[in-house]
């Protein structure tokens, strides 16, 4: 087969799935209620059993089981797939966007409030689930997940019989990952392409015109990117305009994101996936963390002050599994929360500055050219949050007996991997701006924006 008939090939297949999709909603809606079953029985089924005795293993025991199926091969996978098949997960798995849709088809169908569009919401609602997680154990205890996932989609629902007839509300602007799902579909390398001229052109075939729903209410004529996209496939086909295509991985991150990045774009990034992942990530297993907390405790005692110490909260506030042995005290969780801030920050400044320095050599100065150039750090970003999360299930594992001897060297590749893909799109972003000795410098400092990051993994991974 020659190279023009395997591209005719590959897109005229890509182009039928597309197609496929939308011609079989049925066989899409019974997969989203079959991982809506699955995800309400690892959601709910360890919240009513008791705790893991002492000695049990992800192979006998559902809840340890849940925890590795969420955690280590759930989520980590989702955030893989974004960055392979765009927010595929989104349009025909994820079981709260099932049903939330499910809510908005039977519900008030009001029009969305003017806080609810709020642009920040993505970055807050991250930031405040990562931390709220941490605060009550997510990955440890089955009532934290219970609580936060079941709560989210509580939530989803809620917002899908409130607002919106037949749409996805709570996906397009309060699901607190549609910020990160957004930033890394953004490098998927397949989208829904749309053909303007063909769009306004005369209409004559009646089986093109067949009026469709776009749940997460993209403006699909005029999209460009996948951010909002969720690849369902209902606009397939339509005005013979719409087609699933292959795409360069680095053109909307290089080319469009010039338009349309934000602060928000640059905050999820370095101070949400960076900072405030990694010192969610990092505090339990840092020496600092403790180092920390003996002082402000030996602070306290010194002047007579013994609450903090003693006080605990209830579990949904504050860990509190005493018959674990596992009690989150005010000043653990004091510390708990200083140690992500100062985390934030550190590596916010950290990353920032060098990118601006970036910025500044590359050209003028504008805020929007920082926060383009920002998402140069998107494989790095997902690279650390997949490998973070992961590490929950590794840790499990080999209490479990398996030695994953291999791990080191597939975080290693993995970061290393990472780092190649977004010194490639940092210079190819500084590259709109800058050339020749301009550019080489403007991308070494740009390239000072690992520094922290990498510091930060290689405490967790490999040195503490
Ligand atoms: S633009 Fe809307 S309708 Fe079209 S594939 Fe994306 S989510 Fe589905």
């Amino acid at each position: 087969m020659s190279a023009v008939e395997y591209h005719g090939d590959h897109r005229a297949r890509l182009m039928r799935f597309g197609l496929w999709l939308r011609d079989h909603r049925g066989a899409v809606m019974a997969l989203q209620w079959g991982v809506v079953v699955v995800y309400a029985v690892l959601l709910i089924g360890p919240a009513i059993l008791p705790l893991p005795p002492a000695g049990a293993h992800v192979w006998d025991n559902l809840t340890l089981l849940a925890q590795f199926l969420f955690w280590g091969v759930w989520w980590p996978g989702v955030l893989l797939s974004m960055l392979v098949f765009g927010r595929l997960w989104c349009g025909l798995f994820c079981p709260e966007g099932a049903l939330s849709e499910f809510a908005a088809r039977h519900g008030r169908g009001r029009a969305t409030p003017r806080w609810i569009r709020w642009k920040g919401w993505p970055f807050t609602a991250f930031v405040l689930t990562t931390v709220y997680g941490q605060m009550i154990s997510v990955y440890q205890y089955p009532l934290a997940v219970l609580l936060i996932l079941g709560g989210s989609t509580l939530a989803a629902m809620a917002v899908g019989w409130m607002y919106g007839r037949n749409k996805r509300v709570w996906c397009r602007y309060l699901c607190p990952v549609n910020g990160v799902f957004g930033l890394l579909a953004k490098l998927a390398p397949v989208h829904y392409g749309v053909d303007r001229t063909q769009w306004s052109a005369p209409q004559q075939r009646p089986q093109a015109m067949q009026p469709f729903t776009c749940a997460p209410l993209v403006a699909v004529k005029t999209m460009q990117g996948t951010s909002a996209c969720h690849m369902c496939g209902r606009c397939a086909g339509y005005r013979d305009a719409v087609e699933l295509k292959s795409r360069r991985p680095d053109h909307e991150v290089v080319n469009l994101a010039a338009e349309t990045a934000s602060i928000w774009d640059s905050l999820l990034i370095i101070t949400g996936l960076m900072g405030v992942a990694i010192g969610a990530f990092q505090w339990s297993a840092s020496p600092w963390f403790v180092g920390a907390k003996q002082a402000l405790a030996t602070w306290l005692v010194q002047h007579d002050v013994y609450w903090p110490l003693e006080q605990s909260l209830p579990w949904y506030l504050l860990t509190n599994y005493p018959a674990r042995n596992d009690v989150l005290t005010l000043l653990d969780g004091a510390v708990l929360m200083l140690y992500i801030t100062v985390a934030a920050v550190v590596i916010s400044a950290a990353v920032g500055l060098p990118l601006a320095l970036a910025v500044r050599i590359s050209g003028t100065w504008n805020w929007r050219r920082f926060h383009h150039v920002s998402h140069g750090l998107i494989p790095l970003a997902a690279v650390g949050v997949i490998l973070g999360l992961s590490s929950m299930t590794v840790t499990q594992l080999r209490a479990d007996g398996f030695a994953l001897e291999w791990i080191g060297a597939v975080r290693f590749w993995a970061l290393a991997a990472a780092v190649a893909a977004s010194g490639y799109l940092l210079v190819r972003i500084l590259a709109r701006q800058a050339h020749g000795v301009r550019l080489a410098l403007a991308s070494g400092a740009a390239a000072c924006a690992f520094g922290a990051p990498l510091c930060a993994w290689w405490l967790l991974f490999w040195h503490w």
